[in-house]
């Protein structure tokens, strides 16, 4: 029995206890009802949910207006357990929040003596000096909350444990600003709902690349149709395939029962993965760089430096990358990677032989172990019959020589880079474990 069902069971009184099991999140603010800014703390929580063994059904938005911010409170205290609120914490008039959860939740706002002298400090090491009133306002909680601080910010956030309509409800209260929002929910809201959750998943990923998705689906039907616990789903991803592998349980000492599924995908779908577990393609290709000791650079003509942006992303590349040539017009092909002009006439931009001598050029002039080109048609115009829209040519150069991938991408622009951008390292991937 988990430390939870013990303690629900020794409690005769569900209510103050009772595990959680569907949330749901409302993010308040009206430019995110503008579209001004993506909702991304939604996507964020919703996969910390998933993680923490939470369903969750429903997903709000809300402007700064606080009889819909009460009613959307009420809506999702009427059908879920949890309720995670992002937004509207903030010092301006408009930041509401705290004060319709105060009210749906029955509880008075007092000024919380810690906040307050958090938030004296905050300004003091910012070096501000003047407070406004409006500041002092973040300290305002609700009587019964349990406060989260927030260690990149002034908002302090809230948990309150309430009664609503006969049943036991929380409401988690977090800042708009996602890394405030992030570091408050992984510090102190995570540690209280692992304690409030019966069930927990374990999840694993398979990464594929190579193949459709729906030939992936094709190849595991049986898997993802027949499997109970585990169980394989299709995870969504851009422009690779992605499976999830989750075992659902209910206490983190129960062992992993996942190894005959993932033999059994392994076994089907072989030379496609690229990983089973966390890194994605760029990460698995920096450590292959890193345990071989190499370097990498890149060409880029039409993903323009996206590559480069990938890579920046992972923490620690420096060591292994020294850096991207866009390579746009023509000019910059021949003039800083060395492709011979007369070579760019008679075969154009677009071709295996151009994808060939950049990669070359490229590792010449930035003097690293491999380097990788792209040039293709990213649209939606340029393209012709010959060359259509999605043709792309990608080599990897190094000390054996250079291999070439020649491609045809589907999708819009976006779609077309994004994909030439994942191929780019998918052929380092490869070219690193020959
Ligand atoms: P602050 O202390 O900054 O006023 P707040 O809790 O009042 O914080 P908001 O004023 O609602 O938060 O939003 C502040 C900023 O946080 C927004 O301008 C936006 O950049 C970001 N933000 C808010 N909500 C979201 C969201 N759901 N997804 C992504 N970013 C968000």
């Amino acid at each position: 029995m988990s430390e939870l069902q013990e303690k629900e069971s020794r409690s005769g009184e569900p209510g103050l206890i009772q595990a959680i099991h569907v949330g749901e999140i409302l993010c308040v603010g009206t430019e995110l009802l503008l579209g001004q800014i993506i909702n991304t703390n939604a996507a964020w929580l919703a996969r910390q949910l998933t993680l923490l063994g939470i369903s969750s059904y429903y997903q709000t938005v809300v402007g700064d207006n606080p009889d819909r911010v009460r009613l959307a409170m009420e809506t999702a205290a009427s059908r879920s357990d949890l309720i995670v609120v992002t937004g509207g914490l903030g010092p301006t008039a408009d930041d509401l929040t705290m004060a319709i959860a105060a009210q749906v939740a029955g509880q008075p706002l007092v000024e919380h003596r810690e906040s307050r002298a958090a938030i004296a400090d905050y300004f003091h090491r910012l070096g501000r000096l003047a407070i406004t009133e409006n500041n002092w306002k973040q300290a305002l909680l609700p009587q019964n909350a349990q406060v989260m601080p927030n260690h990149n910010g002034t908002a302090p956030g809230a948990i309150l444990e309430f009664t609503y309509q006969g049943k036991p409800k929380v409401m988690i209260l977090l800042p708009g600003p996602p890394s405030e929002m992030n570091l408050m929910f992984q510090e102190s809201a995570a540690p209280y709902l692992e304690m409030r959750t019966a069930t927990r998943f374990r999840h694993h990923f398979v990464r594929l690349i190579g193949i459709g998705e729906s030939a992936a689906e094709t190849l595991f039907l049986d898997l993802i149709d027949g499997q109970n616990n585990p169980t394989l789903a299709p995870y969504a991803s851009e422009g690779e395939v992605m499976f999830r592998v989750t075992q659902l349980i209910h206490d983190e000492s129960e062992p992993d029962n996942t190894a005959g599924l993932l033999a059994e995908i392994q076994k089907r779908a072989g030379d496609y993965i690229y990983e089973i577990g966390p890194r994605n393609m760029p990460a698995l290709v920096k450590d292959l760089l890193l345990e071989q000791n190499k370097t990498i650079s890149f060409a880029e003509s039409c993903t323009a430096g996206l590559v480069a942006a990938t890579f920046g992303e992972i923490s620690g590349v420096s060591a292994v990358f020294k850096g991207s040539i866009v390579a746009y017009a023509n000019e910059v092909k021949v003039n800083q990677l060395q492709v011979p002009a007369d070579l760019l006439a008679e075969f154009g931009a677009v071709s295996e032989e151009t994808a060939v001598a950049m990669a070359k050029g490229c590792r010449d002039v930035m003097k690293t172990d491999l380097a990788v080109s792209i040039t293709g048609i990213a649209g939606p115009d340029g393209g012709t019959a010959d060359k259509p829209v999605g043709l792309v040519y990608l080599a990897v150069a190094s000390e054996r020589g250079v291999e070439v991938r020649r491609m045809q991408i589907p999708g819009n622009r976006a779609r077309i880079r994004k994909v030439s951008t994942l191929n780019a390292f998918d052929l380092a991937r490869r070219e690193l474990l020959r």
